[in-house]
């Protein structure tokens, strides 16, 4: 028996909402679609794709329900993976910055220039 997470009614594992709320319990009204929620705080703070930084999400990171959320405490959702190289990283850091750094360049190469013509 699963408990709703708004008004914490005891519910059908398989209900799609709560017969008591109404509060939504599976994602697209299908009862194979877990919609995992907080009643307080986000679940971000506490998911696997927040901490190996792999979210996309448009609610990320202020996610309140979501159909992806893994937890990272549970032995499902730990990651398995060794620390990453520093390179690594680095790359990563770079791809999600790249139009910063583009913009930051051209600030560089336009400073340079003006300051060559002085
Ligand atoms: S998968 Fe969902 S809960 Fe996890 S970080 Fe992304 S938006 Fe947050
Ligand atoms: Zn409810």
């Amino acid at each position: 028996m699963a408990e709703c997470p708004r008004c914490h009614t005891p519910v059908d594992t398989q209900a799609i909402a709560c017969p008591y709320c109404k509060n939504p319990l599976k994602a697209f009204g299908h009862p194979g679609i877990p919609l995992h929620q907080s009643s307080e705080g986000y679940l971000c703070e506490t998911c696997v794709y927040h901490h190996d930084e792999t979210c996309n999400f448009p609610k990320y990171p202020y996610a309140k329900d979501c159909t992806l959320y893994t937890d990272i405490s549970t032995p499902m959702g730990e990651p398995d993976l060794p620390a990453l190289p520093l390179s690594t990283n680095l790359n990563r850091w770079i791809r999600r910055h790249s139009t910063l750094l583009l913009f930051a360049g051209l600030m560089l190469v336009s400073v340079a220039i003006a300051l060559r013509n002085l």
